[in-house]
């Protein structure tokens, strides 16, 4: 960026990745580094550059862009949302406990339970918005809260400010999985939280292209700690793909506003469906997250769910959607419909989902950037043609 002092908006600062005032080319889009050694001048002398697992001068660019997006102190980048969440992890130790968000991620549920499960870590999932509830479920080895807010599919929203400060009175870290809002609508660090995990694969990249993950942590042991897990596990993110997710996060914020329209129109559209049971999204009025989240944010994400009156009409929505795709992921420019049941979710035993409400009659939609009337068509028709083979 040209002038270091000014505090630009975050539009401008996302718009300005990698814009750096290069004084060989004058390039504004900076370069792929594809290179995994470096020169060193002397011995004993280095350009801070060794070696690219342990520091990639584009690698680089991207963790001190996202770090600057959170608020953070340090960020690092990894090759999947999963690689970063393992990071995260990898903080903890034999014996340790976590308190989890109940609608989880159906990957990171995998991760905890049969991976870190096997090296002695626990977990307790609940509704981390019930301080009841994470006052009950601490245990003397518990070490941290781990929050989805707002969660997937179900769209639970958590009190960022309520749980990072109960967390802080115990001692413990407060863990937020961001991917859905993104630093554009909610910036958790600034909210209390010590560290946040994203998965880049989705809006940041933003393009359906490219898989990528993120961490930014706050404090200076914390921040080196989670570089230096990055650096000995090797879950680095490569040049080139670190250089796709700079270019999709250019335009986060125009796509963010996006789908946050679309998603508003959709959703607005299917609460007055004659198919639909119910709608659960934080952008409107009757959910019970609304307030918090209108507290806590700038804005809402693409994604929701909704519940069809009978799961007997999901199959033939499926095959009905033309627009929307039928496909797994989110945040991208595409719209893609999935059924978390059979799909994300699948990993989650049973008598979570039923407890949560991930059943048969539950479908997830992430609106994409195209045009709403064009989306609300196209669920109308498959709607319709639904409706005239089942009746
Ligand atoms: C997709 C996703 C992940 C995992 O990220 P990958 O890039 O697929 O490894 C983690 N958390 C959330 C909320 C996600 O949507």
């Amino acid at each position: 960026m040209a002038d270091e002092k000014t505090r630009y908006h975050i539009d401008s600062r996302l718009a300005q990745i990698g814009s750096v005032d290069d004084p060989v080319t004058g390039a504004v889009s900076y370069p792929i580094y594809q290179a995994t050694a470096f020169r060193h001048p002397a011995l004993g002398k280095s350009t801070g550059f060794d070696y690219s697992r342990t520091k990639n001068p584009t690698r680089a660019v991207l963790e001190a862009a996202i770090a600057d997006l959170e608020g953070g102190d340090g960020g690092v980048a990894c090759t999947t949302g999963m690689a970063a969440l393992q990071v995260v992890f990898s903080l903890f130790s034999q014996g340790d406990h976590i308190i989890v968000s109940l609608d989880l991620y159906g990957g990171t549920y995998r991760l905890i339970e049969k991976v870190f499960g096997r090296f002695g870590i626990t977990a307790t999932y609940v509704d981390t918005n019930d301080l009841a509830a994470l006052e009950r479920s601490k245990q003397a080895n518990t070490k941290a809260v781990f929050i989805e807010t707002p969660t997937n599919p179900l769209m639970m929203i958590t009190d960022l400010r309520a749980v990072s400060n109960w967390a802080k009175q115990h001692g413990l870290l407060t863990i937020v999985d961001n991917t859905l809002l993104t630093p554009y609508f909610q910036r958790p660090l600034e909210l209390g939280a010590d560290v946040v995990v994203h998965s880049g694969t989705k809006y940041l990249g933003g393009h359906n292209d490219v898989l990528a993950g993120l961490v930014v942590s706050k404090g200076a042991e914390l921040t080196e700690q989670i570089g230096f897990l990055n650096n000995a596990m090797g879950t680095v993110l490569g040049a080139h793909d670190s250089w796709l997710l700079m270019r999709g996060m250019k335009t986060l914020a125009l796509r963010m506003e996006r789908h946050q329209q679309n998603a508003t129109a959709v959703a607005k559209f299917l609460q007055t469906h004659p198919l639909v049971e119910h709608v659960y999204y934080p952008a409107l009025e009757h959910h019970p997250g609304h307030a918090i989240q209108a507290g806590q944010t700038s804005g809402n994400t693409g994604i929701f769910s909704f519940k069809i009156k009978s799961g007997a009409y999901v199959e033939a929505i499926l095959r009905h959607i033309k627009l929307i795709a039928f496909a797994e992921s989110l945040g991208g420019v595409e719209s893609l419909m999935t059924y978390p049941m059979v799909q994300t979710h699948s990993n989650i035993p049973e008598e979570i989902r039923n407890a949560i409400g991930v059943d048969e009659k539950l479908l997830r939609i992430s609106c994409g950037i195209e045009h709403a009337d064009d989306l609300i068509a196209d669920l109308a028709q498959a709607f319709a043609a639904a409706q005239a083979e089942l009746g």
